[in-house]
């Protein structure tokens, strides 16, 4: 025998089929292609349902307890026809299961939960090193009082004695081609098979109950507004105990006094005056990696921009990192004193600057539309 089906759904060998259904709900639940896609996951998802099918039926359980082969009895021994041969589809076996499928006979009482999504502002230094924070979610769980299951303590379902569990009742009626037989859910369970007489109290039958959970979320550097992480499994719980939604992260990103993001570059202004853009100097800048000293070069022009490079937001899929761009603003000075105007008119005789011309060209941006559109992305 490969495989221990007991060992698969962690079950004891003389587990009641009660245990083992609820083992294999609890698996299902975790496992679910739909909340976990990982290729190592769906792997032991068709082992718990190969196990699943085998411990769940009596016949196939006996043969397999017996140290035979129960996949050789074929399709009739369970009903469950063709689960032996090769797990085609996951959704047919939730189906099966679970009941989503319009088939015929009863459907289940559990049903996937829907995904749940939750707002959480960041920082934009968070945005862009990484971080993990706690967040409160409110979603539905699944009911501990019933396992799910919606029954109160101690009573459990039992089978609709209107369709025999079934799940649909048929109706012969006389017509003029003779008897058509004709089909409709059954009106006492609605089509479950089973009705619960005694509703678990918690969850009034539910299976799922609301609660309050705190979650540990990881935030990958490089995130930006509007990037949405996934937590597989950490949505509603469905109906019925069914498994769980998946549960989006939006991140909203909280803007920053000096620095405005654009893709994983930084951009700011740095005012200078007219003079120490002349002879250069160096002007200290809080940058996200600490103080930076931003070199100007003498002759620096307003509207200039100085990169740091490295010095911006990290790349949220491969390494290295924006740059920091730092957009120069130079300023006139204004409400000169006699012996600064002095000053300047020496210096402006000195360069031969008494009388300037002036260039003009034409269709030149000025430093300010140049500064929005580099915002705007143009
Ligand atoms: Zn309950
Ligand atoms: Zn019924």
């Amino acid at each position: 025998m490969a495989t221990d089906y007991y060992a698969v759904l962690g079950v004891s060998r003389d587990a009641s089929q009660d245990q083992i259904k609820k083992a294999f709900r609890r698996l299902a639940r975790e496992l679910h292609p739909d909340v976990n896609p990982d290729p190592k996951t769906q792997e032991r998802f068709k082992e718990i349902n190969a196990a699943y099918e085998v411990l769940s039926d009596p016949q196939k359980k006996q043969v397999y307890d017996l140290g035979g082969d129960p996949m050789s009895q074929g399709g009739g021994a369970g009903g469950a026809g063709g689960f032996g041969a090769g797990f085609g589809n996951f959704s047919d076996i939730m189906d099966a299961f679970f009941g989503t499928a319009s088939q015929r006979g009863p459907r289940s009482r559990t049903r996937r939960g829907q995904d749940a999504m939750i707002r959480l502002d960041v920082e934009l230094h968070e945005a862009a090193f990484g971080t993990t924070k706690d967040i409160q979610v409110d979603t539905a769980v699944v009911c501990t009082t019933c396992s799910g299951e919606g029954a109160a303590p101690g009573t459990s379902a039992q089978t609709c004695d209107m369709c025999r569990g079934r799940g649909e009742v048929s109706q012969v009626t006389r017509s003029f081609l003779g008897q058509v037989m004709t089909s409709r859910p059954c009106p006492q369970c609605q089509g479950f098979g089973t009705v619960v007489p005694t509703p678990c109290p918690e969850c009034a039958g539910d299976g799922r109950i609301r609660s309050r959970r705190t979650l540990t979320v990881k935030i990958p550097a490089g995130v930006d507004n509007g990037t949405r992480i996934q937590l597989a499994g950490e949505g509603e719980v469905g109906p019925g105990g069914g498994p769980a939604g998946d549960l989006y992260v939006e991140i909203h990103e909280v803007a920053h006094p000096v620095f405005q993001r654009r893709g994983d570059d930084l951009h700011c202004t740095v005012t200078i005056p007219m003079t120490a853009a002349a002879l250069g100097t160096k002007c200290p800048l809080e940058t996200l990696d600490g103080v930076r000293d931003v070199d100007i070069r003498p002759g620096t022009q307003s509207g200039q921009s100085i990169p740091l490079h490295g010095c911006g937001i990290t790349h949220l899929r491969g390494g290295g990192r924006g740059d920091l761009v730092v957009h120069v603003e130079v300023q006139t000075p204004t409400k000169l004193d006699p012996e600064q105007e002095e000053l300047l008119s020496r210096l402006a005789k000195l360069r031969g600057e008494e009388r300037p011309t002036g260039q003009f060209q034409p269709g030149q941006q000025g430093l300010f539309s140049r500064l929005k559109d580099a915002f705007n992305g143009r």
